[in-house]
């Protein structure tokens, strides 16, 4: 069962807010999954998320560009922008289980691309530009269990 929460968004401010809202409900092991165009505000979200942990970022080895690492003193956040992978099976052979297992939180953009590597009870976000302004946006999560947003 979900639950499904339809937010907008004015600014990229209003995002992160947003973001910090949803982070401070996540627990150890959640999972992200975020689709939506370029520049619709996955980034954006995922450094609201980032920012409510406190964490540093962690560079890994440039065999790994599309994943960053960001350790907290409560949380660990790892972030993958799945954008120039062709498959799950990528992420799969890279060791996502690894991630998903060991308690951190994982953010995931263009989740899409790599639908067969992600659990069902992962939160799905779909992000796009909405209408009239430009810096509107509209976010839809998909939430395993209920959340306050
Ligand atoms: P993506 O990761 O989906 O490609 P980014 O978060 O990198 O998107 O870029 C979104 C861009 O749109 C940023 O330049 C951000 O400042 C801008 N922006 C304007 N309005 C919003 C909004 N409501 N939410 C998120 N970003 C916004
Ligand atoms: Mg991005």
């Amino acid at each position: 069962m979900m639950f499904r929460y339809h937010k907008t968004t004015a600014n990229a401010e209003e995002t992160q807010q947003l973001a910090a809202q949803l982070a401070k409900q996540l627990k150890p092991g959640d999972i992200l999954a975020m689709s939506g165009d370029l520049a619709s505000g996955k980034t954006t979200f995922t450094q609201g998320v980032t920012a409510h942990y406190d964490v540093e970022e962690y560079t890994l080895s440039p065999t790994f560009t599309y994943i960053n690492e960001y350790h907290g003193k409560t949380q660990d956040v790892i972030h993958i922008d799945a954008y120039r992978l062709h498959n799950g099976q990528e992420l799969i052979a890279m060791g996502i289980w690894d991630y998903f297992e060991s308690g951190a939180i994982v953010i995931i953009e263009w989740a899409d691309i790599v639908a067969e590597a992600i659990p069902e009870d992962a939160f799905g976000l779909n992000f796009r530009r909405s209408g009239e302004h430009d810096d509107a946006r509209e976010i839809i999560i998909n939430a395993p269990r209920e959340l306050d947003l």
